[in-house]
């Protein structure tokens, strides 16, 4: 079939507007990607020859976003609510709730309810995503977020304080400082209702004076994961978290060990991407803590 000549001569028109525009807008563009390629070995060189190797991003369990064994989800104390409402809520079944909590339900206490993707998904898009933390993976997480210092370490009137006093509203969220297993988790004299975890490196952490205990003795728990409600209980003068860092039962300075990255904004992320939903809503929930299945120890 012969084209008309009209047909040509626009085709040629197109032609000789495409080279112009390669040579002129798009020159830039061209050149910025060459010079792009070129750096990337370079910067390549430069993170390798940085000390990025230990950098781990942590997600700080909040108010509305928690974790227990590997899933995603929130402590609830359903008071009134009935259990199946409360499933239906979240996106899960009395089944699994039921499960995650051993088995027993107790309606005036907190109970870890197993959240779906679509739930999470929608948390995160209202703005209620975690914090994430870009951290050194030796050093300890702040077990409350935005903490401030009402008592140090050291000498004190009246003798010698072995922690870290992080004044806090009651029941604020206490975080895990670092991987390990629960050594305890009861009253503990002065210090309240308390938790200890062993972690991997031999240190071992306390936290004091809370209101309520959510994890069980040999239990494992990961960085940054909820562990208690903070409060004032024991010899406590206000609310607030008694953070105490032991190696071979010796108190250490915990402010030599904590990372300062709560205090550095520029490291702290919002989270702020949804799951693939192909990955389906308990496999993706456990899938977004980043690690294998957690399974509890006896
Ligand atoms: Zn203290």
């Amino acid at each position: 079939m012969n084209k008309p000549i009209v047909n040509q001569k626009h085709s040629e028109n197109n032609r000789s507007r495409t080279l112009r525009t390669i040579l002129t807008g798009r020159t830039h563009l061209v050149l910025l990607m060459g010079i792009t390629l070129a750096l990337i070995p370079l910067l390549s060189l430069l993170a390798a020859e940085g000390d990025n190797q230990h950098e781990v991003v942590v997600h700080l369990d909040n108010d509305h976003i928690q974790t227990f064994r590997g899933r995603l989800g929130r402590w609830v104390v359903p008071g009134g609510e009935s259990y199946g409402s409360l499933a239906y809520r979240f996106g899960t079944t009395v089944e699994e709730i039921r499960a995650i909590n051993d088995g027993t339900l107790d309606r005036s206490r907190y109970n870890f309810v197993p959240m779906s993707l679509d739930y999470y998904n929608q948390l995160v898009q209202e703005g209620y995503g975690r914090r994430m933390l870009r951290i050194d993976e030796r050093n300890m997480l702040w077990p409350v977020e935005r903490p401030h210092y009402t008592s140090r370490y050291g000498n004190r009137r009246g003798g010698m304080h072995l922690g870290v006093d992080l004044a806090c509203s009651p029941n604020t969220v206490v975080l895990a400082a670092g991987d390990g297993v629960i050594s305890h988790s009861a009253w503990y004299g002065g210090l309240g209702q308390a938790v200890a975890i062993q972690h991997d490196d031999g240190l071992v952490t306390w936290y004091g004076h809370n209101n309520q205990l959510l994890v069980k003795v040999g239990e494992r728990v990961r960085r940054g994961q909820i562990i208690a409600f903070s409060g004032n209980t024991g010899r406590s003068t206000g609310p607030h978290v008694h953070f105490e860092v032991r190696y071979m039962n010796v108190a250490l300075n915990p402010e030599d060990f904590l990372e300062q990255g709560l205090i550095q904004p520029n490291l702290v992320l919002q989270e702020e991407s949804p799951l693939d939903p192909e990955l389906g809503t308990n496999m993706g929930a456990s899938a977004l803590l980043g690690q294998d299945e957690q399974t509890p120890t006896p």
